[in-house]
């Protein structure tokens, strides 16, 4: 019988996987080449500020959605204060006209009736959308009955499986039009995708966690550990061992072999399957996935620390500019701004951190190589535009700025090891939003795979849920019958 197992990665994937294999009996490591836990579910800290990376919103904060016990079990909830925000983002007009993305339905069918009286027949139908999907959850363990409980929700499904962009065709009003893609469009994702975090947010159940990032990823580690796991750091893994057609440890970039029953990956998917396990034991269809499906791009994430409160700047916000202006080789014509004032645990008091994510073209970065001289300049005249441009919309901020912190598709790969520096796996569309990827190869034993990579949508959710459901596969290849505790 199988028990050792060794997890590559200690994202929330490979937390949450070592979790559950520790609840079935398993002797549990894994190995994060970082220093700390949460892969991208991180943040830093500059003079006094934290720059948060990762969570706006946790999709099942609150009880009574299916995903809750999930984060019970992985000790992530209990304690721990959650905002439930009114709003999903703001978008602003050139002409000063301002949408609001109420995360009521009420309130968000009269904002949009406001803007757009003509586009009445739209609005009603996608209000009564939001709340239908109000009444869809996350099948978990999907049995014979969850199945029929999503049936209905199959044709909001299709309809909505368009990108934003394409549903937004059917606005009669420009100025809706034009806010509604500006506030909604997310890299051109199903619509659907965002009306579910919408429809979450309007049933309070994707609350912002007090803390942000950090706490919630140290809650699992601190699960983990409580439940006898082992965790390295700063143990990069560079193969696996395979033998006779079984995956039977890791090797570490200093050499040092491994041994484990069983090995899990949850890390880069790209790294995994074609370079650290011989390549005959990936599909074809997993080759056509790499190849066809889209990736979220990388990014440019920019944090700032302002003295000052600055309660008047939305918590997200999409700005336009003036003019379109180049940014790191991309042409950029809004900022979508995040004010994480909200949160008073991420600056001193009286003080605010700002963040902006700036899509990113990954040939554009391959060609200035990491920490030179052209790389520090690159970022230097990125800070430069984006402060200006914030300085032009927000006229209070000038002279705030304390600190400034700009990370680039090179940071998100060196950090997490991500594949072209996608900060979230594969996005959400009309090919990828009801797959998922393989967990397991079919030549290849006692090797699983977990996390953003094989759940498109990536998040939170789909690095947990993926976890649980390797663990599941390993405990039925193994004749255990697979059991949860709570802390
Ligand atoms: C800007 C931003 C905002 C986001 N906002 C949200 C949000 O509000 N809500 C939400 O649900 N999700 C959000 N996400 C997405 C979410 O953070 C990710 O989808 C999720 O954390 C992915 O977890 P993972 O464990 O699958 O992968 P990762 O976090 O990438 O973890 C993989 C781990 O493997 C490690 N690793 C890689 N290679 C090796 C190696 N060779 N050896 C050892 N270890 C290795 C990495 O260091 C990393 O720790 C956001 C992400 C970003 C970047």
């Amino acid at each position: 019988m199988s028990q050792s197992l060794v997890i590559i990665g200690g994202g929330i994937a490979g937390l949450a996987a070592g979790c559950y294999a520790k609840m079935n009996g398993f002797d549990v490591e894994i190995h994060e080449m970082h220093n700390l836990p949460g892969g991208l579910c991180t943040a830093w800290k500059r003079q006094g500020y934290t720059f948060d990376l990762c969570v706006d919103w946790l999709c099942g904060s609150s009880a009574g959605t299916s995903l809750y016990p999930v984060w019970e079990e992985l000790g992530m909830v209990q304690g721990r204060t959650f905002q439930d925000p009114e709003y999903y983002t703001v978008a602003i007009h050139r002409n000063g006209e301002r949408f609001t993305v109420w995360a009521d339905p009420d309130r968000l069918r009269e904002e949009m009736l406001r803007i757009a009286p003509e586009d009445r027949k739209f609005i009603e139908r996608f209000i009564s959308d939001i709340r239908k999907l109000m009444r869809i959850d996350m099948p978990v363990d999907p049995g014979f009955w969850d199945l029929i409980k999503i049936i209905p929700s199959l044709g909001l499904f299709r309809h909505y499986a368009v990108p934003v962009s394409e549903l937004a065709g059917k606005i009669r009003n420009p100025a809706l039009r034009d806010l509604f893609i500006s506030a909604l469009d997310w890299h051109d994702q199903s619509a659907f995708f965002v009306m579910m975090m919408i429809a979450f947010m309007a049933r309070k159940a994707a609350g912002y966690p007090v803390g942000g990032s950090v706490p919630i990823a140290k809650a699992i580690e601190a699960r983990f550990l409580s439940l006898g796991g082992a965790i390295r750091y700063r143990s990069k893994v560079r193969e696996i061992i395979v033998e006779d057609d079984r995956a039977s440890g890791v090797v570490l970039e200093d050499g040092t072999r491994v041994p484990a029953d069983i090995v899990l990956s949850a890390a880069d998917g790209f790294s995994t399957l074609f370079s650290w396990i011989p390549e005959k034991y990936v599909t074809d269809e997993i080759r056509g996935y790499y190849r066809d499906l889209k990736p979220f791009p990388p990014l440019v994430f920019v944090s700032v620390g302002v003295a000052g409160g600055y309660a008047g700047i939305p918590r997200s916000v999409s700005i336009p500019l003036r003019e379109p202006v180049m940014i790191a080789g991309m042409q950029v014509s809004r900022l979508t701004l995040m004010n994480h004032a909200h949160d008073p645990t991420l600056a001193p008091p009286g003080k605010a951190v700002l963040s902006l994510m700036i899509e990113a073209d990954y040939a554009y970065w391959e060609k200035i190589p990491y920490q030179t001289e052209a790389y520090r300049e690159e970022k230097d005249r990125i800070g430069k535009q984006v402060l200006n441009t914030l300085q032009d919309f927000y006229p209070e901020i000038r002279d705030k700025v304390e600190v400034m912190d700009i990370a680039t598709p090179h940071t998100f790969v060196r950090y997490t090891g991500n594949w072209r520096g996608s900060y979230e796996g594969w996005l959400s569309t009309r090919d990828s939003m009801n797959l998922t990827l393989p967990q397991a190869l079919p030549g290849l034993r006692s090797f699983y795979m977990a996390g953003q990579w094989v759940a498109p949508g990536g998040g939170l959710p789909g690095a947990a849920l993926s976890a649980r459901k390797a663990v599941q596969l390993i405990c039925k290849a193994e004749g255990r019958r697979f059991v949860t505790t709570k802390p």
